[in-house]
């Protein structure tokens, strides 16, 4: 066991590019072999690295974009809790608007919904005493969309109440 041995940082060196697969050089093996003083820094070098990946397995180091995540999730659940029910009529008010606008939108722009209302409305209007001429000069369109909101500002408030009371219990 030399003082210090010459092959000391090459195997060092040697120990720190390897991976796990890939085979130390032959002349290092050789050396550690003979080197009582690189074997053991060797089986201490192993042995971090060993250390390092245990950790690593237990507590991965997480990536930012999952921490920044979980901040954001973090801050509206605080921000949610804070606020409490006022922030779910809120949510509900705001699903309520956009499901109009998206069912509005839909409805005006879709030939299939827009027949099958037509079919329904003029099913309804046969039904009702005969005024032919009102009937045709109702604009259609505008009678689904006003019917498509008044729709949701029936149901909105009767979707809200059901959230309400759904979550008292
Ligand atoms: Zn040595």
């Amino acid at each position: 066991m030399a003082p210090g041995c010459r092959l000391e940082e090459e195997a060092l060196a040697a120990l720190n590019q390897a991976q796990d697969a890939e085979p130390l050089p032959a002349r290092i093996r050789e050396h550690l072999a003979e080197c009582e003083r690189c074997a053991n820094l060797a089986e201490m070098v192993l042995a971090l690295r060993e250390e390092k990946r245990r950790l690593e397995a237990f507590a991965p180091v997480p990536d930012p974009a999952a921490v920044w995540r979980r901040l954001q999730r973090k801050a509206w659940n605080e921000a949610a809790a804070a606020a409490g029910r006022p922030i779910t009529a809120v949510q509900v008010l705001a699903f309520a608007g956009a499901a109009g606008v998206v069912g509005a939108c839909y409805g005006a722009t879709s030939e299939w919904f827009q027949g099958l209302f037509s079919r329904a409305a003029a099913w309804l209007w046969s039904a009702l005493p005969r005024t032919p001429a009102l009937a045709e000069a109702m604009p259609w369109p505008w009678v689904f969309l006003g019917l498509v909101l008044a729709a949701v500002l029936l149901l909105a408030p009767a979707f809200i109440i059901l959230v309400l009371v759904s979550e008292k219990h």
